[in-house]
C-alpha cells in the first residue's frame, strides 16, 4: 500500500471547514504538531476555549477526513484551547515520528518562528537560485523572511538578492542583517571576503553559523530561509544538528536524482531527525530563449517518480530558462522581476506548500511570538 504523503493529508484538511469563521482549518493556520508515521497520523487543532465543547464535531470532521485518505492506518486529533498555549500537548505526546524531536532539544532563535533548510545533493543544482526565489516568493504570502546564506563554499545570496555593503554591528556584539527586497539576509560572503578562498575546519563553521543565527538582530520572523552549502558531507550534518531546522527542502536536477545525490540528502536529513518538506526539481526541461521549444535534456520527471518512491512530496519543478539564470545572477530574481511569469508563480505554489507545511509544524508556543524584543 502506498504511504500517504503530508501533501495528501493537508489536502484533505483543507476540505474541513470551521463552523464560526467559515475558512478551512489550515488557512485559519489551526492545524498545528502534525505527525505521520507508518500511515499514523496525530495533529493538533487549536481552538478559542470559549466555543472549545462545540468544536468536537469539528474534531471528528477532521479525523474522518485525513482517515478517508489511502494508506492512512490511524488519525488522532486533539482539541487544545488557543489561550493556554503552555498545557497544549506537544507534538510529541502525538504517536512519536520524525517530524517532533528535532526542534525541540535545541533552543530556538528568539523571534523566528520557523527555519527551514534548502540544500542539495552536490553543488550547480541551483539550490541558492531556489533559496532567493523561495524566500522572496514566501514574502509575497506576506510573510516576514529572513535569509541566512550558509553555502560556506560559494555564498551568492547578497549577489542574488541585489546586496552589497557589511553589515553594521552598533553595539559591536549584535549585527543588523542586510535587505533585499523586503528580505533579512545574512551570509557568509559578508563574513569573508568574496574570491577569498577559505579553508572551512568544523569548528569555525559551528562558530560562524551559530553568530549568524544567535548575534543577528533577526527581530521577528515567520520563516528563515537556510542556504546550506551543497553536499552531504560532515559539514552539512553538522550544520543540520545544529541548526533548529523545522524542515528541510531538497533541490535537485533529473540527473541528480538519477545519480542518487538527492537520495542521499534525503538520508542526511533522517539521521538528524529533520523532517523533508520535499523535493523541487531544478532544470527539469530546458526552454529555448529563441523559440521557445521545450526539450527534455535528461530523463524529467524523475524527481516527481523518485519523491514518490520515497514517500517524499514533489513542491515543483522549474525549467532550465534564461530568464531565470539572468535575473537571479543579476540580483533581480524572477519572483520579484516579473511575478506574473509562470516561473514566479511555481515559485509561490511551492512556498505556499513550504508554508502549509511549516505551520502545521509549529506548535502553539511558537505561534505566539514573543511580544518582548530582545535588544
Ligand atoms: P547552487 O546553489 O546549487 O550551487 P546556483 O543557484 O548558484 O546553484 O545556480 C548555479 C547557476 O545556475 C547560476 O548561474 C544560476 O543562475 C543558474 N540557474 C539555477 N537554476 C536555473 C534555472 N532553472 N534555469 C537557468 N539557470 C539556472
Amino acid at each position: 500500500m502506498s504511504q500517504v504523503t503530508e501533501q495528501q493529508i493537508i489536502a484533505a484538511l483543507r476540505t474541513v471547514i470551521e463552523p464560526g469563521k467559515q475558512r478551512d482549518i489550515v488557512s485559519l493556520e489551526i492545524v498545528s504538531g502534525l505527525v505521520v508515521k507508518d500511515g499514523n497520523v496525530g495533529f493538533v487543532i487549536e481552538v478559542d476555549p470559549a466555543v472549545g465543547a462545540k468544536m468536537e464535531p469539528l474534531r471528528k470532521a477532521a479525523e474522518k477526513a485525513v482517515y478517508d485518505l489511502p494508506g492512512v492506518v490511524s488519525v488522532t486529533a486533539v482539541l487544545t484551547a488557543q489561550k493556554s498555549a503552555g498545557s497544549a500537548p506537544a507534538p510529541d505526546s502525538q504517536p512519536a515520528g520524525r517530524s517532533s524531536g528535532a526542534t525541540a532539544a535545541k533552543p530556538l532563535v528568539p523571534g523566528v518562528r520557523s527555519i527551514v533548510a534548502v540544500a542539495s545533493g552536490k553543488g550547480g543544482v541551483g539550490k541558492s537560485t531556489t533559496s532567493a526565489n523561495l524566500a522572496l516568493a514566501l514574502s509575497t504570502l506576506n510573510l516576514r523572511v529572513g535569509v541566512l546564506d550558509a553555502d560556506i563554499y560559494g555564498p551568492s545570496q547578497p549577489r542574488m538578492l541585489g546586496i552589497s555593503g557589511r553589515p553594521s554591528s552598533p553595539d559591536g556584539k549584535i549585527l543588523t542583517p542586510l535587505e533585499g527586497y523586503g528580505v533579512k539576509c545574512m551570509s557568509m560572503g559578508f563574513l569573508v571576503a568574496e574570491d577569498t578562498p577559505m579553508i572551512w575546519r568544523g569548528p569555525m563553521v559551528t562558530s560562524a553559523l551559530q553568530q549568524m543565527l544567535r548575534d543577528v538582530a533577526w527581530g521577528e520572523l515567520d520563516i528563515l530561509v537556510v542556504d546550506m552549502p551543497p553536499g552531504t558531507g560532515d559539514a552539512q550534518l553538522s550544520m543540520s544538528q545544529q541548526v533548529p531546522l523545522t524542515g528541510a527542502v531538497i533541490v535537485s536536477t533529473p540527473q541528480d536524482i538519477a545519480l542518487l545525490d538527492a537520495r542521499k540528502g534525503l538520508n542526511m536529513f533522517r539521521k538528524v531527525d529533520v523532517p523533508v518538506l520535499g523535493i523541487v526539481e531544478n532544470m527539469s526541461t530546458f526552454l529555448c530563449p529563441n523559440c521557445g521549444h521545450e526539450t527534455q535534456i535528461f530523463s524529467h520527471g524523475g524527481a516527481r517518480r523518485e519523491a514518490e518512491k520515497l514517500g517524499v512530496d514533489f513542491l515543483g519543478e522549474l525549467p532550465l530558462d534564461i530568464e531565470i539564470r539572468e535575473t537571479s545572477d543579476s540580483g533581480r530574481p524572477i519572483v520579484v522581476s516579473n511575478p506574473e511569469s509562470a516561473h514566479a508563480q511555481t515559485y509561490v505554489a511551492i512556498a505556499r506548500q513550504v508554508w502549509d507545511k511549516v505551520s502545521i509544524r509549529l506548535n502553539s508556543s511558537d505561534r505566539q511570538a514573543p511580544k518582548i524584543v530582545m535588544q
